[in-house]
């Protein structure tokens, strides 16, 4: 095939019979494209503009003389600033889904391609313009927005009048809870909390360094970066925080637990507080807790059909214990307050022991367990049953004596839902046995036993078609016939993670007379899991997460890394 060198080549001969001899000399010189451009235009053979010309006739590309064009400032939105430096492209108009753009160089296809790609315009159209040119409306368009931000910032942060010493403890707490109170301090912290919220973040991490503090978001379970704020704010940015959640601000030194609550968009959102101290001051994380997610109940987490169903069942029962098993991160508490929410009602006594309280609510009895004075989650649970409760929750099975009461107490008539730490709903019940709790008692007790995981969604502006050879997806268990899996990609929409959001994978296994008599009889994790397969509707995760990418929910490697 020409390369682009030579049909260029060939078309300015054409065009400059005089210098066909000069352009011939070029074409052998230069190694690319890019060069021979750059010395035909050094040689004067033809200027930029000429060549802009031949490239719209030969590519039918309309040339566009941007001197004479008035670019609007609100075409920034229409493409992000690093796209566009990036690329080298200006965008000049959108009409519905169309986005036409500027460049200097029509021939990099990719460029087109990886546009398309990381917006969401159905359709890229390129106009020809001086790469001079180009770059003065880069720099008009985008670099001034920039300066301005940073104006900005400087102002708000010039207006805090706080001591670089204030750093050293010596200064007067007194001083700090008066600078905490500053505007400006007062509008930063709002602007750290409703970042978080809009950003949709689980949780925010405000961490001192040597020079600044910074801001993390964990979007999706994925740190990313916010704010940097100048190291002289530190203090009173934390005694805010400090005193908003109640916490003792004179103390620095040991670590502190505490929440408030804010109004947005007409919702009141929790956010659990914790300090940490630091060589460089106190960490502050903040866990974002939305409460109204946990009413619509277990049916609206986005679980799949099959496991929910057996789940549902689970739920039916009259008493026994349903035990949710996961790593920590796996939406575990999600899933326990969405059952305690669908069981809330004033006839029922709930109680839950917890460490700590996540989610207050409304009409249910939480306590905080306390080991260091002996509140230990056996002590509470002990206690809880003189109270006649209809449910009750305990936050982690953690040792033997824990497991014994509840299950005892299970037998008795109670119904109990709690977690465990194991990796499968399986590997519970040998968990409990390794515990020291008699086969029998597992047997006769537990209702249910569940695992879950949580899996990033794909990004569905950008998703793009995976390839994955036949005797790969085979050998990871997919049936041949596998319709169309998906990868990331990365756009600005979902911050160029390639993924949007979350949802649980969940397995269920459902005991019925024969699992009972299998764990009795000690049989095989394997063994069991078999018999659920066949006879109980058992999905495993990775056969759930394997459905969610033949839907184009996610990806194979997302699936494979939490549930391979
Ligand atoms: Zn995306």
């Amino acid at each position: 095939m020409e390369s682009l060198k030579q049909r260029i080549s060939k078309y300015l001969i054409d065009y400059r019979r005089d210098k066909e001899e000069a352009i011939k000399d070029l074409e052998k010189k230069s190694s690319n494209f890019k060069e021979f451009k750059e010395e035909l235009i050094k040689n004067d053979i033809v200027s930029e503009e000429e060549l802009l010309i031949i490239f719209s006739r030969e590519y039918k590309i309309p040339y566009l003389d941007l001197e004479k064009y008035h670019l609007p400032k609100e075409n920034k939105e229409l493409l992000p600033q690093d796209l566009a430096s990036r690329y080298k492209v200006v965008p000049i108009s959108r009409i519905g889904d169309v986005l036409t753009i500027a460049t200097s160089n029509p021939l990099d296809i990719v460029v087109i391609d990886e546009l398309y790609l990381a917006t969401s315009f159905k359709r890229i159209c390129p106009v020809l313009c001086k790469e001079e040119k180009i770059n003065k409306f880069l720099n008009n368009l985008y670099v001034i927005k920039e300066e301005k931000e940073q104006n900005l910032k400087e102002d708000i942060f010039s207006k805090v009048s706080v001591k670089e010493q204030s750093f050293d403890e010596s200064i007067g707490i007194e001083t700090l809870v008066k600078e905490s109170k500053l505007p400006p301090i007062v509008r930063i912290v709002d602007l750290i909390i409703y970042e978080g919220i809009k950003r949709r973040a689980s949780d925010i991490h405000i961490e001192p360094t040597s020079s600044d503090v910074s801001v993390r978001y964990r979007i999706d379970g994925v740190l990313q970066h916010g704010l940097s704020l100048p190291k002289v704010n530190q203090d009173a940015v934390i005694a805010r925080l400090k005193i908003m959640s109640s916490l003792n601000i004179t103390e620095f030194r040991i670590p502190q637990d505490g929440r408030f609550k804010v109004k947005f968009e007409g919702k009141t959102i929790d956010f659990r507080v914790s300090s940490l101290p630091t060589n460089f001051g106190e960490k502050i994380v903040l866990r974002i807790l939305d409460s109204s997610n946990l009413s619509y109940g277990i049916d609206k987490l986005g679980f799949s059909e099959k496991p929910l169903k057996l789940f549902e069942k689970a739920l039916g029962s009259p008493f026994g214990i349903i035990l949710v098993t996961g790593p920590t991160g796996s939406g575990k508490s999600t899933t326990l307050y969405s059952i305690i929410s669908k069981f809330n009602n004033p006839q029922k006594n709930i109680i839950t022991i917890e460490d700590p309280v996540e989610y207050q609510l409304d009409g249910v009895t939480q306590i905080q367990v306390k080991p260091e004075i002996g509140l230990t989650f056996a002590h509470c649970l002990r206690s809880v049953l003189r109270q006649s409760p209809d449910i009750i929750m305990v936050g982690e099975i953690r040792d033997a004596e824990t497991a014994d009461i509840a299950i005892k107490a299970s037998l008795t008539g109670e119904f109990i839902f709690s977690t465990l730490h194991t990796n499968s709903s399986v590997g519970a019940i040998t968990r409990l046995i390794d515990m020291g709790i008699d086969p029998f008692l597992v047997a006769s007790s537990i209702i249910a036993t569940t695992a879950q995981r949580l899996v990033r969604k794909l990004c569905l502006k950008c998703r793009v078609k995976d390839e994955i050879e036949d005797n790969v997806l085979e050998r990871l268990g997919f049936k041949p016939t596998t319709p169309e899996l998906f990868r990331p990609r990365g756009c600005p929409a979902c911050n160029y993670t390639g993924y949007y959001g979350r949802f649980a994978l969940l397995e269920v296994l459902l005991f019925d007379d024969i699992i009972r008599e299998m764990i009795i009889k000690r049989a095989s994790e394997e063994d069991i899991v078999n018999y659920a397969r066949k006879e109980r509707g058992f999905i495993s995760l990775k056969e759930d997460g394997f459905d969610k990418c033949c839907q184009g929910i996610t990806s194979l490697e997302e699936v494979l890394r939490v549930a391979g």
